[in-house]
């Protein structure tokens, strides 16, 4: 098991964490197995996504839209990132990837990213465990 820890900016930052990973599944020497990607947190989230900018922007219009910083949530009236919350509710805290000859099996425009959903800038870990 190792942690990736990285700095966000908050506000949907998304992160591509793709060759950290890819780090710790070479340094782990598992022949087959699976990857499992995990960050705590509720306000958080990993996916999968070509981290193309315009993509990018497109992804982060399409967070905006589905869940508007600026919505009436119930949650801001003890805190105020009631819309973070429910972006994480969508997303999974883990990811789980085949590995086969010691290196993780990924389409050639499939990267590993890791969105921040809260409204300021978080330390955030993430476990890796390859087994
Ligand atoms: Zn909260």
């Amino acid at each position: 098991m190792e942690k990736i820890s990285i700095s966000t900016k908050g506000n949907n930052d998304i992160i591509d964490i793709t060759s950290q990973v890819k780090k710790v599944v070479k340094k782990a020497n598992t022949k087959e197995g699976v990857c499992l990607v995990f960050s705590s947190g509720s306000t958080c989230g990993l996916t999968m996504i070509e981290n193309e900018s315009g993509l990018v922007r497109d992804f982060k219009n399409f967070l905006y839209k589905l869940v508007p910083v600026e919505g009436d949530y119930e949650h801001n009236k003890i805190d105020d990132n009631g819309h973070a919350h429910l972006l994480s509710s969508l997303f999974r805290p883990s990811l789980s990837l085949p590995v086969i000859n010691g290196d993780l099996v990924l389409g050639q425009w499939q990267q590993i990213v890791f969105i921040d959903f809260d409204n300021r800038p978080r330390k955030r870990e993430i476990i890796v465990l390859v087994k």
